[in-house]
């Protein structure tokens, strides 16, 4: 990620090969046992150590990386709860509100933000630019619409560039909207104090940004404030359209939205768990890969769902207190979210979204009945636990940013029935991957359960494991250890890819 921070790496990188080859041992000894193939790869693991072969040494098991660490010790709840504060004073910021009023409508929240990512720009060495990405959104009028005249919508849009030329085009996005809403979505005057949705995600974003932009990153990251959320995901449908249309590479999206709330309607308090949506089979899924998923499987292996789970794994890496819960579906009922627009259009997208809401402080006129406040007010929002959906966010951003693409062209060679599985890939650009790494898991498995590092090749026959009985994947690692997430391969019947150089092996 930061080159300024090359020495805690290469301290990382020093450990000694011995200890690393123990290490990936005792990992192969900790793993639950899946297979002969398995067992075989501990034995191999054995005459690794005996032989003190550098070659046959895997990376081990993800490790902590200390700048990603210092970052997450960087956010501060402090920040959070002015942000939350600020948006709030607005009054409302009903994307339907007055835009020329300095003090009180959406305008003032947008051009609030302007400055703040502004500010946070001049410490990112020039790195980040700043623009408000503004469009008219034509009336959609009630009952069937939300917007009853023509409306200039605005996205606060800070954009973090990647250092590295070959990775510099690959995109991640982080949103919060922070537009919001009273009881009617089309009342511009009321109070709508949206201090959890969303002003609780657009806080955690911006909070995130001041964080990351002093540090370098290999790919790119958008920090991205929303409007019209509310009025049908307006803005983060017209961001996700221009990308499209510009043919920009987002490998992955981050919303967040109602991250703020820590008791629930149903009484229970839960600082701890944070929910993270993703749908399983692709929003734009074809006529044949649909065919495919019926035949064989796969609806549970969309490129959402593998950044939810490196999502997961890298939160269960950094944050020790605190879990990140997948949830195996696009959003929840009768509800959506910024990440739809990007899924639509073939973007991988997740939804982050606190355990257990409160319908009382969401879409309601600020009151008090039968003595129960109604309202999104900002002392029903918990700012530590924002700043740790931040750091779940900061986490996974910096791992993904750091780390090459995920490989592409990921086949499953169905060409012949065989005991055995023939994967294959193609080549990632990136100057720094030391090689690839295949993960599998049985197939009622939620998550990855196993890996094996296979070097600097594309292609690999896992021997004696039939493809019938385990889903497999495919991750790029790079010299630092940077992991990308799994790509899911799709059938293919073509002849195996010539092997390139022989292998790398990453510096552990
Ligand atoms: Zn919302």
């Amino acid at each position: 990620m930061s080159n300024t921070h090359g020495t805690a790496r290469r301290a990382l990188c020093a450990a000694p090969l011995a200890l690393a080859a123990l290490v990936a041992l005792v990992a192969f000894q900790l793993a639950p046992a899946a297979s002969r193939a398995q067992d075989d790869r501990a034995k191999n693991g054995d005459r690794a150590k005996d032989a003190g072969s550098v070659q046959s040494v895997a990376p081990g098991a993800p490790r902590r990386n200390s700048e990603v660490a210092r970052m997450l010790s960087e956010i501060d709840a402090r920040n959070v709860e002015r942000t939350v504060r600020k948006l709030v004073s607005f009054g409302t910021r009903n994307t339907l509100s007055v835009q020329d009023n300095p003090a009180r409508g959406i305008g003032a929240a947008r051009d609030w933000l302007y400055s703040e990512f502004q500010q946070i720009a001049l410490g990112a060495g020039g790195r980040m630019t700043v623009e408000k990405q503004s469009y008219t959104q034509a009336a959609q009028p009630p009952p069937r619409g939300r917007v009853p005249k023509d409306t200039v919508v605005t996205n606060v849009v800070a954009t973090l560039r990647g250092t590295q030329a070959q990775s510099a085009a690959r995109v991640y996005v982080v949103s919060g909207h922070y537009d919001s809403m009273c009881t009617s979505p089309t009342d511009a005057e009321c109070d709508a104090p949206g201090a959890n949705d969303d002003a609780s995600g657009t806080a955690a974003v911006l909070e995130m940004a001041r964080v990351m932009a002093k540090r370098q990153f290999d790919a790119t990251i958008v920090f991205m404030a929303v409007a019209g959320e509310e009025q049908s995901l307006l803005g983060s449908t017209h961001f996700a359209e221009v990308a499209k249309k510009a043919g920009m590479n987002i490998e992955g999206m981050f919303t967040n939205d109602i991250v703020g709330n820590t008791t629930g309607g149903n009484g229970v308090r839960d600082r701890k768990t944070l929910r993270v949506f993703s749908e399983g089979v692709p929003s734009n899924e074809t006529e044949e890969e649909a065919r495919t998923r019926r035949s064989v499987g796969g609806e549970n292996d969309s490129p959402s769902r593998q950044l939810a789970r490196f999502i997961k794994e890298t939160s269960d890496l950094y944050l020790k207190d605190f879990q990140v819960k997948l949830f195996y579906r696009r959003d929840r009922y009768g509800r959506g979210g910024d990440h739809i627009p990007f899924l639509e259009r073939g973007y991988a997208a997740v939804r982050f979204t606190e355990p257990n809401e409160d319908y009382t402080h969401q879409h309601q006129n600020v009151r008090t009945e039968n003595g129960v406040v109604y309202g999104d007010l900002p002392e029903f929002v918990d700012f530590e636990y924002v700043a740790d959906v931040a750091r779940v966010n900061c986490a996974a951003l910096a791992s993904l940013a750091s780390a090459p693409a995920r490989p592409k062209g990921v086949g499953i060679n169905t060409r012949r029935l065989s005991v055995d599985t023939d994967l294959q890939w193609e080549a990632n650009a990136e100057p720094d991957v030391a090689g690839y790494e295949i993960v599998w898991r049985d197939t009622v498995s939620p998550v990855w359960t196993n890996s094996q590092w296979v070097g600097s090749v594309l292609s690999h026959t896992a021997k004696g494991m039939s493809k019938d009985n385990y889903f497999f994947g495919v991750r790029a690692v790079d010299r630092e250890g940077n992991r990308s997430p799994a790509s899911y391969p799709r059938p293919v019947s073509g002849q195996p890819r010539p092997q390139p150089s022989p292998q790398r092996t990453p510096e552990h």
